[in-house]
């Protein structure tokens, strides 16, 4: 395993990158992804947890800032379901899905995805049922997502070679591949990203949305490779000139890629420490 050996952001950069958003909350968005941010890592992603302190703490930001939001790998509905707060908005899927607060309609932003969905299920129709459940690879059907999980194989060298393996088929099959945490997903061949999810939620809040200039500065807090293109999506706002500023969290651990330490400006290791950077937002 590789060892974490990352600068860990000091008390002082923290409050410094948090200020424009203490100064202003109401024109500030904080945007949150959630397995290995608000809920530590656990074997079986279906027995993650939100925290009683992390669940309260977030709706008592949710009286202060402009927008709250969750952002996650996870479907819309199970995100919400998860954090078990109603009236924030979660970008789910990895920006294919908007579940705005207190709705109960889940949007699909892109309909070339639904379109394309038949692709994916085909692909998953072919998949070696067997050979997976010897390797302990769990597959996950999200909707146009299919996840292959080896979180807990005993042998993880031999599960991720029938992952790749499975990869290769799929890339050959004209579908997409995308890499996080333990996990290998396949995808509909439309372009679809937590950065457009990110983008998307902030369209109407932005200067020349429907919502007028709501917000101004923006944080995103995530841990793994998916959460570098919200970061990104910040980041070109901000150049844009539609946002004022923006803060990239990255949730350092052993399994994070390089990148997303690289382009984050604070650097903090585990979801404790989301906790107390929420915590200095109040
Ligand atoms: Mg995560």
């Amino acid at each position: 395993m590789r060892a974490i050996l990352v600068a860990v952001s000091s008390a002082a950069s923290i409050a410094h990158a948090l200020a424009p958003l203490r100064s202003s909350p109401e024109s500030a968005a904080i945007l949150l992804d959630v397995d290995g941010t608000l809920a530590p890592i656990v074997e079986r992603a279906e027995e993650a947890r939100v925290s009683e302190a992390m669940r309260s703490l977030l709706i008592e930001l949710t009286h202060r800032y402009a927008l709250i939001a969750c952002v996650s790998g996870r479907r819309a509905q199970e995100a919400r379901q998860m954090v078990g707060i109603g009236s924030i908005a979660y970008v789910g899927n990895h920006g294919a899905e908007l579940l705005a607060p207190a709705s109960t309609q889940v949007r699909i932003l892109d309909p070339a995805l639904a379109a394309a969905r038949s692709q994916v299920d085909r692909f998953a129709s072919s998949l070696p049922a067997a050979a997976l459940r010897r390797a302990r690879v769990r597959v996950e059907e999200k909707g146009p997502v299919l996840a292959l999980h080896w979180r807990g194989a005993r042998d993880e060298a031999a599960a991720v070679a029938l992952v790749e393996e499975l990869a290769k088929r799929a890339g050959a099959a004209g579908l997409f591949i995308h890499r996080g945490r333990k996990v290998l997903e396949v995808r509909p061949p439309v372009a679809f990203d937590k950065g457009r999810g990110v983008r998307e939620l902030l369209a109407g809040a932005l200067p020349g949305g429907e919502e007028g200039e709501r917000i101004a500065v923006a944080m995103y807090v995530g841990d793994d490779r998916t959460d570098l293109d919200a970061f990104g999506a910040l980041r070109e706002l901000v150049r844009e000139g539609r946002l004022e500023a923006a803060c990239c969290v990255a949730v350092a651990s052993e399994e994070a890629p390089e990148e997303l330490i690289e382009h984050a400006d604070l650097v903090i290791t585990s979801v404790e420490e989301v906790r107390a950077l929420l915590a200095g937002l109040l």
